[in-house]
């Protein structure tokens, strides 16, 4: 049995690199370690779930969630609706 969780990327990391100041908070804040700082720059793996706990705990509004929308698998239910 599978009991771990596949982390699909959910969200779009924007770091302003001229706000940011490196100071590691939203690192610490993310659950999924998405943010790392390497050579004095923040950067992200492409694992974020779009929490959004690093856009709301930077203290220099460096850093914004874009979330995606991608395709879910695994569900067999399909609520789409004609948004036309
Ligand atoms: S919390 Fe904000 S300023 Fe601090 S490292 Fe993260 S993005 Fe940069
Ligand atoms: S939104 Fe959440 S998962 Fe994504 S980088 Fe920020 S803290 Fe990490």
């Amino acid at each position: 049995m599978t009991g771990e969780k596949i982390q699909k990327r959910k969200g779009i990391v924007h770091i302003n690199h001229e706000y940011c100041k490196r100071c590691g908070i939203c690192v610490n804040f993310c659950p999924v370690k998405n943010l790392e700082i390497q050579q004095q720059k923040l950067v992200e793996l492409h694992r974020c779930i779009a929490c959004k706990m690093c856009q709301r705990y930077c203290p220099d509004i460096a850093i914004e969630i874009e979330e995606v929308d991608e395709k879910t698998v695994g569900t067999g239910k399909s609520s789409h609706r004609n948004g036309g």
